[in-house]
């Protein structure tokens, strides 16, 4: 290929920039060129893109968000949608597509290596909710700033002896709630992969509270239900006063970890080298460690394994 295209898509993942580096480094290191397009499919569908040179990759593997910008793009999941975007794939010689993003966004990826432009997935979500990989980037950052906030509010909670609802992003996901969890020491943590039990959970409040634990930190995964919805079951079940505290946004963006940065490096240039050999329709990912690559459909028709052991686990050494 001589030519090659990268976008960002669905929601913004710190690493995004890295992986948008690497890919456009990783290709005119091999002697290829690089086309930018902003905005997702849109700017596919808008035409709107430029060539990417070495330097204007320069300075960012260490921003949060997107250069490319993102946008969800009702447009592309029509067949006039897509259209649009395959001619202005021609119109630039575009050959093939780097698509970073989550698994809705690889499925706009798999209609094009359909059509002839053989696309490859990068795995850009803070939710790691990807199915065939076992990290997905953004998350490890995303994970940073939740026990950053969990470690502060604990502050408050252990001096006012509360017990505190905190309501982490993840989608249908609970992987960051469960990670956070676990590595900010929570009492409890509600996850949408394992139905809970309100009795259970005011028991082991109340038995700590016996031992005279007097604080406690809850953490509650959006895709089961809002932090405030769970603090009001909390009151109405065992008479419970909690606080509620909303991370939101504040958790998809900020400077990349080292771990989201090689994750982005190693991906983005893994992509390259499968372009590199006419290959399409499939997505990089990490497998015990190692990168790998595996088709797209899998990605979005398998389900993403949350590790329950860690969940087990985080209720055995909060007891
Ligand atoms: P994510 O990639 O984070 O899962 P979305 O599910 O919102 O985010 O998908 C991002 C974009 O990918 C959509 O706005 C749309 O442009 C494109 N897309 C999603 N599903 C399809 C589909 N079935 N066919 C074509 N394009 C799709």
């Amino acid at each position: 290929m001589k030519r090659i295209g990268v976008l960002t898509s669905g929601g913004d993942a710190p690493g995004m920039n890295a992986a948008i580096r690497a890919v456009v480094r990783k290709a005119i290191y091999h002697g290829m060129e690089v086309m930018g397009i902003y905005n997702g499919y849109q700017g596919l569908i808008d035409g709107n893109m430029k060539p990417l040179e070495l330097g204007s990759v320069g300075d960012i593997i260490q921003r949060g968000g997107t250069k490319l910008y993102s946008a969800r793009c009702p447009e592309f999941i029509t067949p006039e949608g897509q259209q649009k975007g395959i001619q202005q794939l021609k119109a630039h010689e575009i050959e093939g597509l780097v698509v970073i993003g989550g698994d809705g966004s690889y499925r706009g990826a798999m209609v094009l290596t359909k059509q002839g432009f053989p696309c490859v997935g990068v795995p850009g979500t803070i939710d790691n909710d990807i199915p065939g990989t076992d990290y997905t980037i953004g998350f490890d950052t995303a994970l940073n700033t939740v026990i950053d906030s969990i470690d502060k509010i604990r502050d408050t909670a252990t001096s006012h002896d509360r017990t505190f609802v905190i309501e982490v992003m993840g989608r249908d996901a609970g992987d960051l709630a469960l990670w956070a969890g676990l590595a900010g020491g929570a009492e409890t943590i509600i996850i949408p992969e394992d139905p809970f039990d309100m009795k259970d959970i005011v028991q082991r409040l109340q038995s700590g509270h016996d031992r005279g634990k007097k604080h406690s930190i809850i953490i509650v995964a959006e895709g089961v239900m809002s932090g405030n919805e769970f603090a009001d079951r909390l009151k109405e079940h065992a008479n419970i006063e909690t606080r509620v505290s909303v991370l939101g946004h504040i958790q998809r963006g900020g400077s990349p970890t080292a771990r989201d940065r090689v994750l982005a490096s190693l991906f983005g240039a893994r992509a390259v080298e499968l372009l590199r050999d006419d290959k399409g329709g499939l997505a990089v990912g990490m497998k015990n460690n190692q990168v790998v690559d595996y088709t797209m459909i899998e990605a979005f028709e398998g389900s993403h394994q949350t590790d329950l052991s860690m969940y087990q686990l985080s209720k055995e050494l909060a007891i």
